[in-house]
């Protein structure tokens, strides 16, 4: 198992990737966004070189506010373009899996519009993915529409479209992270971690929620050896570091 941690696109990815790298990750989740870490900022050869110097694995995430799933075709369309953009930057750092978050549409559309639009537009992206060398991953966000059942009818709807699961998410709606990984797990490409109280999509430190930690990393190791993601969001990073050991820890006991 892996551990790494996202840059924070609102600051310069040198010094994100820099720091993630010094921190002892093994790899770093790349949030290519606004407002920082668009393709026309990001200084390739520096990362790269950041990136070897800390013996670093990379995975890709797309912007958040991509909404492949808008009732407007004009609208979708923008959104994979948009991605799109930034698929020779994930290659050229090395990327094979990048995250694309649910996105749905307000509430006078079903959830079968919602599915259907966001297949539509991941249909497309798996596509133009392939051209990259990249695989693209499906994350559902913590929306009520997200349902096992959804989730599992967008990903065999979409050929080629792999799960990406995070643990905040699916506690969420008084859904269970272990129902997900039980039921998904050979789509499985990579993990998300963060707690929260069940309630609100918190990004709260290991342990600071009520997830039980225990429980559901014992299912995921059961299933899945690959990377993990910490996704908290703490202004002071020392409680990433501490969810960091405390995460290592966890998976040697189990
Ligand atoms: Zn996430």
């Amino acid at each position: 198992m892996k551990i790494g941690f996202p840059n924070n696109p609102r600051k310069d990815l040198v010094e994100e990737v820099e720091w993630i790298g010094k921190s002892g990750f093994d790899f770093v989740d790349l949030f290519l966004e606004e407002d920082m870490a668009v393709p026309e900022k990001i200084k390739i050869e520096k990362i790269k070189k950041i990136i070897k110097k800390y013996n670093l694995e990379t995975v890709g995430h797309t912007g958040p506010y991509l909404q492949t799933g808008s009732p407007s075709k004009a609208i979708r369309e923008a959104s994979v373009k948009d991605a799109v953009r930034y698929f020779p930057i994930f290659q050229k750092l090395g990327v094979k899996y990048i995250t694309v978050h649910g996105n749905w549409p307000f509430s006078l559309f079903s959830v079968e519009d919602g599915i259907k639009f966001q297949v539509e537009s991941l249909t497309k992206l798996v596509r133009e993915a392939k051209k990259y060398n990249l695989k693209i991953m499906f994350e559902p966000v913590g929306k009520k529409q997200e349902s096992y059942e959804v989730v599992a009818k967008i990903i065999t709807k979409v050929p080629g479209l792999h799960f990406h699961l995070d643990i905040g998410h699916s506690n969420l709606y008084g859904r269970n992270p272990v129902k997900y990984i039980k039921e998904l797990n050979k789509e499985l490409r990579h993990v998300h971690l963060h707690d929260n109280n069940g309630s609100e999509d918190e990004h709260l430190p290991i342990g600071a929620g009520n997830i039980n930690w225990e429980k559901t990393l014992k299912v995921l190791k059961k299933y899945y050896d690959g990377t993990i993601t910490l996704e908290i969001f703490a202004k002071d990073k020392e409680f990433s570091l501490t969810s960091k050991d405390k995460l290592r820890r966890m998976w040697n006991k189990l």
